[in-house]
């Protein structure tokens, strides 16, 4: 029996989610084509009679301008101490410099992967062949291995090598639960997610989702969930023209969720103006963050 933790590091848009959902066959973390929508330490389980991988997908790698950021790079920081293997993931079609920094910066202790993901989108085979000549040489991975999380290439060669790597071990979680975080914060991360979608630029970083209320009724599941913003202009632009806005985001999201779910789902959503909820230790404890 092998277990152990892995955990994802890598540029914000290197692929990190989509990896994940990849090697988990699950939609359990969001992917946005926008940076940083991946706020918590996501924890996922990946069970077999073999083997247990608990991995994690962190925040982007971002400068701690709020509080909020803070929590973030805290919880970087807390996966780089209880990894036991480290999957550093960089995108094929960028020059390998900014990557190589971050991955030197990190200083991890725990032997890494190095992942050239996103190789669909390079036509030019030397650009790949380079970059991996380079990683190569790096004295913070083993190995470097070519995939596109996107079209599931590559991955399953990451995952034998993933286990190769994995310490012997008991399990650490019971049960086949796929992931430790609640239902409760997918749901939230859904709406969060469309919440990118459909507002534009500062918006959805200036706002947080709350899940109220979740109730498992006999034909469907009630959802109630909060929309935290700072200031009354926002939730005028999450409302829209007469709620068309909210009136859209609730049906994508619910549209989401039931497919998450595989339920049919009612969703209410409320919009709240909380003034300064990215400066409030409490807050940001309530939001979970
Ligand atoms: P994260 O910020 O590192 O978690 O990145 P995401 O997983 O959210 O992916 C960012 C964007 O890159 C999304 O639009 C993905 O669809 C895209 N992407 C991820 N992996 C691949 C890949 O292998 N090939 C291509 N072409 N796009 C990818
Ligand atoms: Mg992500």
């Amino acid at each position: 029996m092998k277990a152990g933790f892995v955990n994802i590091f890598g540029k914000p848009n290197a692929g990190k989610s989509t990896l994940l959902n990849a090697l988990m066959g699950e939609k359990m973390a969001i992917v946005s084509h926008k940076v940083q929508t991946t706020r918590h330490r996501i924890k996922a389980i990946l069970n077999n009679d073999n083997y247990q991988i608990i991995f994690s997908d962190t925040p982007g790698i971002i400068e701690p301008k709020y509080k909020l950021h803070e929590k973030m790079m805290q919880a970087v920081k807390g996966s780089l101490e209880d990894a036991d293997i480290g999957l550093l993931i960089a995108d094929a079609r960028e020059s390998v410099n900014e990557s190589h920094e971050i991955f030197t910066a990190l200083k991890l202790k725990a032997p890494a992967i190095l992942i050239l993901n996103k190789s669909d989108a390079v036509r030019d085979e030397n650009t790949i062949r380079d970059a991996k000549e380079f990683y190569e040489k790096q004295p913070y991975c083993i190995e470097v291995i070519v995939i596109s999380a996107l079209h599931k290439t590559g991955t399953d060669y990451l995952l034998e090598r993933i286990l190769h790597y994995l310490p012997e071990g008991h399990p650490f979680y019971e049960g086949d639960d796929l992931s430790d975080m609640p239902t409760k914060f997918f749901v939230g991360e859904l709406i969060r997610e469309k919440i990118f979608q459909l507002y534009q630029e500062e918006l959805p970083y200036h706002s947080a989702v709350l899940v109220q209320e979740y109730k498992e009724k006999i034909t469907l599941v009630k959802i109630s969930a909060d929309i935290i913003v700072q200031r009354e202009t926002q939730k005028g632009i999450i409302l829209g023209e007469g709620g068309n806005m909210i009136k859209k985001l609730g049906t994508l999201a619910r549209q989401d969720i039931e497919q998450f779910l595989d339920r049919k789902v009612f969703l209410e959503l409320f919009v709240k103006v909380r003034p300064r909820w990215r400066d409030n230790e409490t807050h940001l404890k309530e939001y979970g963050y």
